[in-house]
């Protein structure tokens, strides 16, 4: 599934080229994603406007359009976007395609449908819902250790749940819980409430560091992700602990562990995270 590392890989290969591009034409292939995609709202916002520019909220790709106008892009399980050359075939699970002035086309593709794509104007994006629980971003000068100590005061809930809840921080999937909290050497199934503001330190340096390497190593492919260009991303290797049970811990040489926390595979040095 594409995390913020993936997203934000994705966001940066298009930020290259679409900006300054003209939408000529929108072609919807199939509308039953998560929510049915709205043909003729996307026509009538899109078409003869120039795109601005790509941001992301979370894991939410955003791709601004003159006239306060939004295309909101959620990759699901298994999207990706694509931008090709117009000439270029088609290939399966392609569900809609923007097509553009510049000779090229971009290509919402996703196999399992769990994605979404929508146009929404300024107002309706400030007024979603789906946007106005979501906590800070990890990687912005703004986010602070303070801001892990406050919320997790009087928390019961293992600190691994905690990270992952868009309320507290967004973009924190399960690959990047469990590395951080190996690099910063908590144990995932700690309370969060009982942590020290000097491992909220770590903890908050970690979450920072592991979300730069892997989109500096442009994303992690482990079955479906690829970038704008079509390529793999490269940062399964940079991994510690995910995926990895049975192999030994990098620092003591135990073997890491795997647990179930939430539904969700935790992997962890028993040694290291405390
Ligand atoms: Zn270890």
């Amino acid at each position: 599934m594409p995390e913020l590392p993936e997203v934000e890989t994705l966001r940066r290969g298009l930020a290259h080229s679409l900006p300054g591009a003209e939408v000529r034409a929108v072609r919807v292939r199939e509308t039953r994603l998560r929510r049915p995609v709205r043909t003729r709202r996307l026509r009538s916002r899109l078409v003869g406007r120039s795109i601005l520019a790509v941001r992301r909220r979370s894991k939410y790709l955003l791709v601004d359009v003159e006239g306060d106008t939004h295309v909101v892009v959620h990759l699901g399980m298994s999207g990706t976007l694509e931008l090709t050359p117009a000439t270029s075939p088609l290939q399966t699970h392609v569900h809609v395609v923007l097509e553009l002035d510049s000779g090229l086309e971009l290509r919402y593709r996703d196999p399992r449908r769990f994605g979404l794509v929508d146009v929404l104007s300024t107002a309706e994006l400030m007024a979603d819902p789906s946007f106005t629980t979501l906590g800070p971003e990890p990687l912005s000068d703004t986010w602070r250790t303070t801001d892990l100590v406050d919320a997790a005061r009087g928390r019961r809930v293992p600190v691994k749940a905690f990270l992952m809840d868009a309320r507290v921080v967004v973009g924190v999937g399960n690959i990047y819980a469990n590395e951080a909290l190996y690099r910063a050497g908590v144990h995932p199934r700690r309370s969060a409430g009982r942590i020290a503001e000097s491992r909220w330190e770590r903890v908050h340096g970690a979450v920072r560091e592991v979300l730069l390497e892997a989109i500096e190593n442009r994303g992690t492919t482990l079955r479906d992700f690829h970038d704008s260009a079509g390529n793999d991303g490269g940062n399964a290797a940079a991994l510690r602990v995910y995926g990895r049970e049975g192999e030994a811990c990098g620092t003591c040489a135990r073997p890491i562990r795997r647990l179930v926390l939430g539904g969700r595979s935790t992997f962890y040095c028993p040694r290291c995270q405390r």
